[in-house]
């Protein structure tokens, strides 16, 4: 399909390059300091570690992994830890920025940052993983805890992987230090809600925006890419909430059912087999067509750039939630705008994972616990908060919702920033 004569030439596949241009609208419509601006486009802080694991056949393998913190303007660095075969210090920059304006719209007293190793933990054993973990959380300590930067889970890591980040972490303090990562299991600190707190944030944003755009969920179809901690529970929920399921994907294909489909039994069909695919009485799809499938609304939940320019003006449906980071690039922003698509974007969509590990941080850090409904009545009240001046500030401006957001969080972040100073 040729490209529309409006599609500005991107980099669709180096995510920093496109979270730099994101920032720059922003920048350009807030008219932004110019010194500020340059500040806050880079990266404050980027730690490459190249680390040998030992395997269980007793050979030794090195592997590459990355600690960004983009800005710590309005308190420490938080973001998660991805293990992925694909990861570049590029996309760990990219991450680390969008969690900087994810804590600024949501109001949650935290920098931005993130991190990831290359690696493709399918392929290790458990013992594997455990020792590769420990590797990582000891080369990058020299930037990680409660008080400096604290990680949480991200694609295929789990909160197994962060007890022992956690673990590590006290063992060389010689005490225990729950509040240094979050999305921990209950048993060492973790918070109740945490496991589901992206997919619960997912669907709060997708009653907003269905309420703001006079939609009703109950007459509404979805498509979600990505069926794991973010995409399953936003699936179940929006479920619960009168939505209809049409379409699900993971790495092992992608299903289409004529019928919504019921997600738990869905849920059940993945940790049976290991994949959605297969799933009876649906259609195997591929990646190509879950996007493009007659839905009302299309939830993209795995990865970066998955919604570009090539396939932005055959989306069908009019509202889409980044469940994932950066799954639509500016380029499709463009298009995707132009044809009057709705995009919920990621820093107000996910928000609810980082929100609910505030959570626990401020927990472990009070050694006092909350009740579960507390936390998923707090939840709603910043995920619904985030996304009302989001879309208050698009209004206002007449911009798309993406445009609207980073202005609320870029301004907050340029704020704190003038508000300290430039040390010295
Ligand atoms: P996860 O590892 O639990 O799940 C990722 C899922 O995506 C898996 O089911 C995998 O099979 C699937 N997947 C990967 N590539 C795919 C492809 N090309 N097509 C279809 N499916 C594919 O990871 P997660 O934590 O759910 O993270 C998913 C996205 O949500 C990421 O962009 C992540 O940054 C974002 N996110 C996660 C959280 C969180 O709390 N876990 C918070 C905010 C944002």
């Amino acid at each position: 399909m040729a490209q529309p004569a409006f599609v500005t030439p991107e980099a669709v596949d180096d995510p920093w390059q496109n979270a730099q241009r994101q920032f720059d609208a922003a920048a350009d419509l807030l008219a932004l300091e110019p010194g500020v601006r340059s500040f806050l486009r880079e990266a404050q802080r980027q730690l490459i570690v190249n680390f040998p694991v030992k395997m269980d056949d007793g050979s030794i393998q090195m592997f590459e992994g990355y600690r960004v913190q983009h800005n710590l303007a309005r308190g420490p660095a938080k973001g998660g830890i991805r293990y992925h075969p694909q990861v570049t210090l590029s996309e760990v920059k990219a991450l680390a920025m969008w969690m900087t304006w994810k804590c600024a719209a949501a109001g949650i007293p935290f920098g931005g940052a993130k991190g990831g190793v290359v690696v493709d933990p399918k392929l290790l054993s458990r013992a594997e993983l455990e020792r590769l973990t420990r590797r990582y959380a000891a080369e990058i300590s020299v930037l990680i805890g409660p008080e400096r930067d604290i990680p949480a889970p991200d694609v295929n890591t789990t909160p197994q992987v962060m007890a022992w980040i956690m673990d590590t972490m006290s063992m060389a303090a010689g005490y225990s230090i729950p509040a240094a990562v979050t999305g921990k299991p209950l048993a060492v600190g973790g918070s109740q809600g945490r496991n589901e707190a992206t997919g619960r944030g997912v669907a709060v944003v997708a009653l907003r925006a269905c309420s703001h755009l006079g939609r009703d969920p109950r007459e509404s179809t979805v498509a979600v890419q990505g069926f794991g901690n973010a995409g399953s529970i936003a699936a179940r929920l929006m479920e619960a909430d009168g939505f209809a399921i049409h379409a699900v994907s993971d790495t092992g294909g992608a299903i289409w059912s004529e019928e919504p489909l019921s997600v738990e039994r869905v849920v059940e069909h993945k940790q049976r087999t290991g994949s959605v695919a297969g799933f009876p009485g649906t259609r195997a799809v591929s990646n190509a067509e879950l996007l493009q499938s007659p839905v009302d609304v299309l939830v993209p939940a795995a990865l970066e750039n998955q919604v570009t320019a090539a396939n932005a003006g055959r989306i069908q449906a009019s509202l889409i939630l980044e469940a994932a980071n950066g799954p639509v690039t500016p380029g499709a922003d463009e298009i995707l705008a132009q044809r009057g698509i709705t995009v919920v974007p990621d820093i107000v969509a996910n928000a609810g994972g980082v929100t609910v590990s505030y959570f626990e941080w401020v927990q472990d850090l009070q050694s006092f616990f909350w009740e579960e409904k507390e936390i998923n009545d707090r939840l709603q009240h910043i995920m619904t908060a985030s996304f009302e001046t989001a879309w208050e500030a698009s209004q206002r401006l007449n911009v798309p919702l993406r445009l609207g957001a980073y202005t609320v969080a870029v301004q907050r972040v340029a704020e704190a920033t003038t508000a300290r100073g430039i040390y010295p």
